[in-house]
């Protein structure tokens, strides 16, 4: 119903297809550049009889290939970009530049539902964009310069779990230059379904990786894609940041699981830093009017709409409630994180490069203007 269009957060309730848009993209003139979210690669193998949670990065990248896009890049590699711009941030307010708690700020559910329902907290998340749209940004600036081509001549494709990125993408918040970030959203299942109408025997497909520059990217920016993962990355950021030591345990088991409400104290400095995880709208509902009332005090809070975070995004291959599945699907994400060399965002070359030869500096004027947003406060339905 239109009550129920205009209100459902995630955007499942008004998913339009956009495989004929991606398909005519690719039979076009364009350049057509492809990325792929951390929790696509342990879902999309289920579309094709593979056991939930197979790490499937390879043959996906091979089969993108195959479907004709010109380049294939992760968003892994744009997560670590959020993170080393986020951290920056909750540094900052930690150094009393700006409010506590922080609040995470890439998922789109979340921020639809924060705008309309917290709107009175809209200047404490982080002004983040997220990170396919850091991605899109940063193609259509960076990417195309050094590849010599226009913008406009450019088509950036997300592959999401989450049925919400399609209308972030079409958010005027997002726009730069008059132009979307990111010009096309597909479902983990709509990829699926491309690579089915293309004859490709997925579970037979070599491994093949992703291009440079933009494919490059740490453990960090893999556990974006399950609950927790958001908060985990930025914590191994911050701390360094704020200490100039380095992090010996990495992992914040706290932080994992699928449990509603999670939390955990870490201590940064001489600071007891207390983290708090909303897994799902409901108990984010919960955990900010507790905030709101003073009963609860955070520093940093991560919201994820989908229970589970983005392994059980409206996008990816239907899990029928089966808790089971989450699971395996999260132990693909921490697996691909505890098998990569580099950790931490912050220690991702390709970021330290774009920084170096582009950005400038963390949070400077460029990064600001490529890879920072604001929210609107919207009427409650
Ligand atoms: Fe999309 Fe992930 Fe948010 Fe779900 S949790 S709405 S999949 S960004």
């Amino acid at each position: 119903c239109g009550q129920c269009l205009s209100v459902c957060p995630t955007g499942a309730l008004t998913e339009v297809s956009n495989v004929r848009k991606v398909w005519k993209a690719l039979h076009s003139d364009k350049t057509v550049i492809v990325q792929t979210a951390p929790a696509v690669r342990v879902a999309l193998g289920e579309m094709f009889g593979m056991e939930p949670g197979t790490v499937v990065t390879g043959k996906m990248v091979t089969a993108l290939r195959k479907l004709g896009f010109d380049m294939i890049f992760d968003t892994n590699f744009a997560a670590d970009l959020t993170i080393v711009e986020e951290a920056n941030e909750f540094v900052e307010r930690m150094k009393g530049n700006g409010k506590l708690p922080i609040l995470t700020s890439c998922c789109p559910g979340w921020v639809n539902f924060m705008e309309q329902q917290f709107s009175d907290m809209i200047d404490i998340p982080s002004t983040c964009k997220s990170p396919h749209e850091m991605f899109g940004a940063i193609a259509k600036s960076y990417l195309c310069e050094k590849l010599n081509i226009k913008p406009e001549d450019m088509v950036v494709v997300s592959v999401m779990p989450c049925i919400a990125k399609k209308f972030e993408a079409a958010r005027p918040e997002l726009e730069h230059k008059g132009a979307s970030d990111v010009d096309m959203v597909i479902t983990t299942r709509e990829l699926a379904s491309m690579i089915k109408e293309a004859g490709i025997h997925f579970t037979e497909l070599p491994d093949d990786d992703f291009d440079d520059p933009m494919g490059e990217s740490t453990g960090a920016g893999a556990i974006f894609g399950a609950t927790g993962g958001v908060i985990e990355a930025t914590v191994r950021t911050a701390y360094e940041t704020l200490t100039g030591k380095e992090l010996e345990k990495l992992e914040f088991t706290d932080l994992r699981g699928l449990t509603g409400i999670k939390e955990t104290t870490v201590k940064i400095g001489d600071r007891e830093v207390r983290i708090a995880v909303a897994n799902g709208l409901g108990n984010t509902r919960k955990l900010l009017n507790k905030v709101k009332s003073g009963e609860e005090k955070f520093d940093a809070i991560e919201v994820m709409a989908c229970p589970g975070g983005c392994i059980g995004g409206g996008g990816q291959p239907f899990h029928h409630g089966d808790i089971s599945i989450l699971k395996r699907r999260a132990e693909g994400i921490y697996s691909v994180d505890h098998n990569k060399k580099l950790r931490k965002s912050h220690e991702n070359p390709k970021i330290i490069e774009l920084y170096e030869t582009y950005l400038g500096e963390v949070a400077g004027p460029r990064a600001h203007e490529l890879l920072h947003t604001s929210y609107t406060a919207k009427p409650k339905l």
